[in-house]
């Protein structure tokens, strides 16, 4: 028998790790599909765009500036973050996309032998990069849609080093509130790294909904995620970023890649901040077509799972795959929930109404 030299080298947590495959450009997918439009439900984007500031800067963005690096820690931005939070420019870190600060997190506090804590049905990211690190991730069956508290405390052991508690939860929309989070905050009592996700937090305008950034000072061990890819409309410039105490974020400093979060990038995050009727804009036009989502899913009959965020689950009597194949030749790209563990169960992005209206089109017809 041959022994390939490679696979040798290769850890065991990767050998059983298989990778993720996004899905293939728009273009080749009208070509596979047969479609002449494409409504992109699948990645909860702005449908929107970025605020019209930041389109007016890109399009004025100066050839030249391409050849020199950006702002390595993206200097103006953190000051920018800081002003509006009162902050330190020192408490934020940012990334190229919120899913990197997740990787920095990870490095920053554990080692061989740790486990992170979260749910079974969140974003998967915490997870996988737990898991590609020669990390245990716990995964702690969601209650009612939502996560559970108890469970996960229950789960703690002297290796656990970080919860991940996504809040607004993608993809049920489920969410603690202030009351909830500050609890929890309480009983772990600064014994493990509490990251709060709050990817989705502008789509949110309950009362009780925490400020995870407003936190910060009475919880050390607290880090917040933010992102500039789902409320900002800047999903395909990379940005987001985590702000914590002092003490924390000079910690997960140290595993922060410099340099990773490119010029328009930062520029456009500093514009996008500026823009409250953009923000105010995306929250009618995801109210009034939840509505109308809530009225045509209630005539067909379907259950679904529509709470916080631009997006909601809808239950089918059939796999999800089949029905994103189905849908797909209709120009209605939705995402498959199997890998998110729940099967038969596809997320549709809130999006403008022809979507939406095509979305339930396509449901009827494939039903
Ligand atoms: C989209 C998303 C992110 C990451 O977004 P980036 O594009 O990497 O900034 C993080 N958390 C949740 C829950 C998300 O849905």
């Amino acid at each position: 028998m041959t022994i390939n030299p490679l696979e040798t080298l290769v850890p065991s947590y990767i050998n059983t790790f298989n990778a993720y495959i996004p899905s293939k450009p728009d273009p080749e997918l009208k070509k596979l599909f047969g479609c002449s439009t494409l409504y992109r439900l699948n990645n909860n984007e702005n449908p929107l765009g970025p605020p019209p500031a930041v389109q007016e800067m890109l399009s004025r963005f100066s050839p030249p500036r391409a050849a020199i690096y950006p702002s390595g820690d993206s200097y103006y931005l953190r000051e920018k973050l800081a002003e509006k939070f009162k902050l330190h420019p020192d408490q934020i870190l940012v990334g190229n996309g919120a899913n990197e600060v997740i990787t920095f997190v990870i490095k920053a506090f554990c080692e061989a032998g740790d486990n992170i804590i979260t749910a079974d049905k969140t974003f998967a990211v915490y997870e996988w990069v737990a898991i590609f690190s020669g990390y245990e991730a716990r995964l702690v069956p969601l209650k009612e849609f939502s996560f559970d508290d108890e469970a996960m405390l229950a789960q703690v052991d002297e290796r656990s080093k970080i919860f991940f508690v996504c809040n607004p939860n993608n993809p049920t929309g489920t969410y603690w509130n202030h009351d909830k989070l500050c609890a929890f905050l309480d009983r772990v009592d600064g014994r493990q790294i509490v990251v709060i996700d709050e990817a989705y937090c502008e789509f949110v305008d309950k009362e009780d909904f925490p400020d995870g950034i407003a936190l910060i000072d009475r919880y050390p061990n607290l880090v917040i995620f933010r992102t500039f890819s789902k409320m900002y409309g800047l999903a395909g410039l990379r940005i987001g970023y985590l702000a914590g105490s002092l003490e924390v974020v000079n910690i997960i400093r140290r595993t922060c890649v410099v340099y990773s979060v490119n010029t328009l990038a930062q520029e456009a995050a500093i514009l996008a901040l500026e823009d409250s009727n953009h923000i105010e804009h995306t929250r009618q036009l995801v109210h009034e077509e939840k509505a109308y989502l809530h009225r045509e899913l209630t005539r067909l009959g379907l259950s679904f799972v529509m709470n916080e965020g631009n997006y909601l689950m809808v239950r089918l009597p059939m796999s999800d795959t089949l029905a994103y194949r189905k849908l797909m030749p209709k120009g209605v790209m939705v995402r498959t929930m199997t890998g998110f563990r729940f099967p038969n169960y596809i997320r549709i992005t809130i999006a403008p109404h022809e979507a939406m209206e095509a979305f339930i089109r396509g449901l009827e017809a494939i039903l």
